[in-house]
């Protein structure tokens, strides 16, 4: 296993719920390092371009809509399998499947407004942060 980085969204359920930090903190505990970090308020547009992977699917539109509907945090976070690692510490996207202790289990309100994103694959992983950062503000 190698360090790798990753992108984390706390998404717009989570902020609205003021639960930025006991995010974090789930993070922090599992041995992830927040190397960068910062709140942004995505139009539609963005948040459009950032899931077009999912553009297809019947719920394109709603997750746009969502995700534009208040503010985001989006991070990197960098461990030892940061990728699977993250993966693990979210949970499964519906929180009606998530285990017990994960960040979905705890504070997901549907399989919709999930409280977190996270990438899916180092390949992923790399083009997500480069949509958010530059890397003048990755410090590791
Ligand atoms: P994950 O975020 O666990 O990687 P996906 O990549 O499959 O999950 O989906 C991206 C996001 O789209 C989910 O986190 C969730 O916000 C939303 N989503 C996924 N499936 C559904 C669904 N059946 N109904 C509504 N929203 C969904
Ligand atoms: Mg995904």
């Amino acid at each position: 296993m190698s360090v790798e980085r990753t992108l984390s969204i706390i998404k717009p359920d989570a902020t609205r719920r003021n639960l930025t930090g006991k995010i974090n903190a789930k993070f922090e505990e599992a041995g992830l390092r927040i190397i960068a970090q910062k709140r942004i308020h995505l139009t539609k547009a963005q948040a459009g371009e950032f899931y077009k992977v999912h553009a297809e699917r019947p719920f394109y539109d709603e997750l746009c809509e969502f995700m534009a509907s208040a503010p985001v945090v989006v991070q990197v976070l960098e461990g030892e399998g940061a990728v699977a690692k993250n993966r693990e510490v979210m949970g499964a996207t519906n929180p009606a499947d998530a285990d017990a202790g994960t960040i979905r289990a705890e504070f997901a309100e549907s399989v919709g407004e999930n409280s977190v994103h996270g990438s899916d694959a180092p390949e992923t992983a790399a083009a997500e942060i480069a949509y958010f950062f530059a890397g003048t503000e990755l410090v590791g």
